[in-house]
């Protein structure tokens, strides 16, 4: 029989209920992942006694398994203590059980990171303090006092849970809940341990680098795993997530992987054309302009943008000329813009509109 529970058990067939609970209690201690850390193995057979021993502590349950072994128990009345039974001890999908002795995950820490423009462009490393929990070094984790040992929940056996049999219209329900006497530890600590008071783990604060990548957007989330704080009972270690913020950046907005400004052009270069100075993130780039350009024309610096994610190359920075109209001028230079203006048939100064009302007042 593959699965045979009288020997996972290690009784006989005709062994007394007592004798199931004693073999019971002495595997589930002997085998508790607890005690057998370094053993990714004990879990599974763990698991396995505790599957035998629901399977023939209940007389009825054992009455089936004993006349149509393994697939006669549970029958079709009992699907909904079938999924909870699975649920206790596998843990649903993902295997580890978040109760009982499996151990419990480590708390994810969150962290915000604000970075300039030209870090994201580059990549950076920060330093970011955290305050975390790690495993007590004076009781290796275990809440007990150096020398001593937690011992196994008398109340559940050091499952965590208890299980309950209901009697309901669809046959017998088995219920599984959290234990009141250890809170679903499925251990006891009769000597806590000082340095901790028996929570197996201590407050810290550490610094951790962050390696922020090169092209990275405002508001990404990086995960670093296994950097959040400790588990308890050999369970996992929790995650930190760092948020990281790039602050907005004088010159530049960016889109995606493509950068935006504007840069003003001289009335003059706009008209007769020339040159101007496009920044970048490392300097300034020298653009043509050719004559007669408007406000609103478009220059783009290829491959100068923000660099990609995933390393293929980089967007370019897209600018946006608006052509500047002069202040503060000269007497000399409204002289020559006035001739100018008379040149080209256009009408300033007191024969304008605004000339036009202020006569009106007059
Ligand atoms: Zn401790
Ligand atoms: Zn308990």
């Amino acid at each position: 029989m593959p699965n045979d529970h009288y020997a996972t058990l290690g009784v006989d067939r005709r062994a007394s209920a007592d004798e199931i609970k004693k073999a019971y209690r002495r595997l589930a201690r002997e085998h508790h992942p607890d005690a057998n850390r370094h053993d990714p193995e004990s879990a599974e057979r763990f698991k396995k006694i505790g599957v035998a021993y629901q399977a023939l502590s209940d007389p009825e349950k054992r009455r089936r398994y004993d006349l149509y072994g393994d697939g006669g128990e549970p029958d079709l009345g009992d699907f909904s203590g079938l999924s909870d039974l699975f649920s206790s001890f596998f843990g649903g999908a993902t295997g580890a059980s978040p109760r009982g002795g499996a151990g419990q995950r480590g708390a994810d820490i969150v962290a915000d990171i604000e970075i300039t423009l030209e870090d994201a462009a580059a990549g950076v490393e920060r330093d970011v303090e955290i305050t975390t929990q790690v495993e007590c070094s004076e009781c290796a984790g275990s809440g007990a006092a150096p020398g001593t040992f937690p011992s196994a929940c008398l109340d559940c056996n050091g499952s965590g849970e208890i299980h309950e049999v209901r009697r309901t219209f669809f046959g017998n329900v088995m219920t599984a809940s959290t234990c009141y006497r250890c809170g679903g530890t499925g251990r006891q600590v009769l000597d806590p341990c000082r340095v901790c008071s028996g929570a197996g783990r201590v407050q810290t604060t550490e610094t951790l680098t962050v390696g922020v990548p090169a092209g990275i957007e405002n508001g990404s989330q990086m995960r670093i795993t296994g950097r959040g704080g400790a588990g308890l009972r050999g369970g996992p270690t929790g995650n930190f997530y760092v948020t990281v913020r790039v602050a907005e950046h004088p010159v530049f907005k960016r889109g995606g992987e493509d950068l935006g400004c504007e840069v003003s052009v001289p009335m003059t270069v706009a008209a007769l054309g020339g040159s101007v100075d496009v920044p970048t993130l490392d300097g300034s780039e020298r653009v043509d302009v050719a004559p007669g350009t408007q406000s609103g024309v478009v220059v783009k610096l290829k491959n100068k943008g923000m660099p990609r994610l995933d390393g293929r190359g980089r967007g370019e920075i897209v600018a946006w000329l608006r052509v500047e109209t002069p202040r503060n001028l000269t007497e000399e230079q409204k002289d020559l813009l006035a001739r100018f203006a008379t040149a080209r048939n256009e009408e300033v100064g007191d024969q304008s509109l605004f000339g036009r009302i202020k006569e009106a007042f007059h």
